[in-house]
Formats: structure tokens, C-alpha cells, sequence
């Protein structure tokens, strides 16, 4: 079991509030870290804990939900402070308290998000990295969209393949959809949305008022059907989710294709983690938007 001074006694300074965690609990559901709640009489805090080199996924992670408090839209966890020893790196988030039965209002979660969308920035990228799962995201800023999307995303992750071992007709479909990539941007112009930028279902949840929430972002302004894409994925977004985003903040009709170009960065993520059949489902995503246009 961790030793937990060193962070209560970091908490302590960042909030000059004496805290000496008592009570320590594991925390599941997460991917990619180990996560805890840790309490004393008064306070509690919600920590990720994972090897020391790793703390720069943790700043990253912190820098991005100040951003999300600061847009003042949904809810998220107030960063409190991160850190490292020698072997251990640690963020510490303010802990909140989840609804147990009710699910909360939907529509107000599709609200929020298109409230956070209409946050916008002139270029498109962040001022810094961060990571999707725990591989690296480059968010280099640009005032080109699609330029922007074929080198940080789509080619990053295929040249992120190719050196795993994903070779021969996944690279070859993937270089033809890169070169053709303008095409499927005719007559929209994207622009440059505050983004959750891993919006699947198990990244948000509603508090105990019924508030949406959303945690564990990678955050930076990019195109806000990214992230409508990504809700689509893998389900678990309601329709009035849905119909109360759509109500404040339409979709252009070219986001039925376009979704398949933004859900395929994730697919090619999922191929580099998790390998195995993410290399067929991509494939077939390639050629599915390559049928369009041709
Ligand atoms: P990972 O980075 O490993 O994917 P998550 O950020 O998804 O971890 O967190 C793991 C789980 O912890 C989530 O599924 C959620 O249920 C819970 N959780 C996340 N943030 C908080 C928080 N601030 N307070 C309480 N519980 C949280």
C-alpha cells in the first residue's frame, strides 16, 4: 500500500488546510491509472497514482480540467495538485460525490457540451501536449483544421502503427486517405471548439444534484464534431442528450461522414494500446470513407 504522507502533507501546503489521509479506498473504472479516495475527518480527495514517469501526463491532465473549470460550463473536478518521488506520480483532484440511482438530466449534459463548444480560440491545438489514454497527443497550434487533423491525429497514430508492427494494407489505405483528406471538408469550415477530446461514456457521470460531470479530459480546441463523434463510438449518450445539443448548437449534415475521419483517431488509438481487431475495424473505416469519394 502507497504511502500516503507525502501527498497529504503536499495537499496540506496547496490548501493550507491541515489533511493527514485515515481513510484510503481503491477507486475502479478508470483505464489507464490506479485511483483512490482519500479522506480524513473533514476532507476528502479524489488521487490518481502512477509511476514517476508519468507526471507530465498528470500536469497535463491538471492543466486541461482548469481549463474546463475556467469555461465555467460543466462541471468538473477542481485540479488541487500533482507530484512525484522516486517512484511514484500522483495528481490530486477534488472528490465528488456521484449520484448512486438517479442518472441526472441528459438534456442538461448535452447543454453543457455545447455551451463548452461555443468557447472558441483562434487556432486550433492547445498551448501544450497531453495524452489520449497514455499515448501522446500533440496539439502544436495551427490555423489550418485539416492540416491540423491529418498530422496530430490521423498520421501521428498511423506512423505510431506502422512503428508496432502495423504494416502493409493499413498504411497503404492510410496514405490515400490522408492525401484525400480535403475533400471531405468541402463547404464546412470548422472552428476552433474547447474540446473534452475523450468524450466516451465512462468520462462523465452527474453529481450528487443530478449535475453532469466530466472528468479524465484531453483537452484542446479542435472541431466540436470531434467530440460528438466520440459519444457515438461506443454509446451510452441518450437521445435527449442528443436533441438538447443539436437544439443549441446544430450539426452541419456533413458530420455523418466526417464522424467516421474523427472516430478512426480513436480506432487507430485503441489498435496502438490494445492492438488485435481495432486493425480490421479501421481498415474498414478507410475504405468506407474512401467509397465516398470515389
Ligand atoms: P483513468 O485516468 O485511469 O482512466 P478516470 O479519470 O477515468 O481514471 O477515473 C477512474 C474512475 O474514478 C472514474 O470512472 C470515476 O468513476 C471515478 N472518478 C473520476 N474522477 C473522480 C472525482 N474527481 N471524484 C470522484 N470519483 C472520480
Amino acid at each position: 500500500m502507497y504511502n500516503w504522507s507525502e501527498i497529504s502533507a503536499q495537499i496540506s501546503s496547496v490548501t493550507q488546510s491541515h489533511f493527514n489521509a485515515q481513510q484510503v479506498s481503491a477507486i475502479g473504472g478508470g483505464c489507464i491509472n490506479q485511483a483512490y479516495c482519500i479522506a480524513d475527518e473533514q476532507q476528502r480527495y479524489f488521487i490518481k497514482l502512477n509511476t514517476a514517469q508519468n507526471l507530465s501526463m498528470f500536469e497535463a491532465e491538471a492543466a486541461g480540467l482548469k481549463e474546463l473549470v475556467q469555461s465555467d460550463t460543466i462541471r468538473v473536478p477542481h485540479p488541487i495538485c500533482y507530484g512525484q518521488n522516486n517512484h511514484t506520480a500522483w495528481l490530486v483532484l477534488e472528490y465528488i460525490q456521484f449520484s448512486d440511482n438517479t442518472r441526472g438530466n441528459d438534456a442538461d449534459l448535452g447543454a453543457g457540451l455545447a455551451a463548452m463548444h461555443h468557447i472558441h480560440a483562434a487556432n486550433f491545438g492547445w498551448v501544450r501536449d497531453n495524452t489520449i489514454g497514455n499515448t501522446p497527443q500533440i496539439n502544436t497550434q495551427s490555423s489550418d483544421w485539416v492540416f491540423f487533423w491529418r498530422t496530430h491525429r490521423l498520421s501521428y497514430q498511423l506512423n505510431l502503427a506502422k512503428t508496432n508492427g502495423y504494416t502493409g494494407k493499413l498504411q497503404s489505405l492510410g496514405e490515400q486517405l490522408l492525401i484525400e483528406l480535403d475533400q471531405f471538408f468541402d463547404g464546412s469550415s470548422p472552428q476552433a471548439s474547447l474540446l473534452h477530446g475523450d468524450l466516451w461514456s465512462g468520462n462523465y457521470n452527474f453529481d450528487d444534484k443530478g449535475h453532469p460531470i466530466f472528468f479524465d479530459p484531453a483537452t484542446y480546441y479542435g472541431d466540436r464534431e470531434t467530440d460528438i463523434a466520440m459519444t457515438e463510438l461506443f454509446g451510452g449518450f441518450s437521445n435527449s442528450f442528443y436533441s438538447a445539443y443539436r437544439h443549441e448548437y446544430p450539426l452541419d449534415s456533413g458530420y455523418n461522414v466526417r464522424k467516421v475521419v474523427y472516430n478512426l483517431y480513436h480506432i487507430l488509438n485503441h489498435l496502438n494500446l490494445f492492438g488485435g481487431s481495432y486493425r480490421n475495424q479501421a481498415e474498414q473505416m478507410i475504405n468506407r470513407l474512401l467509397a465516398e469519394i470515389r
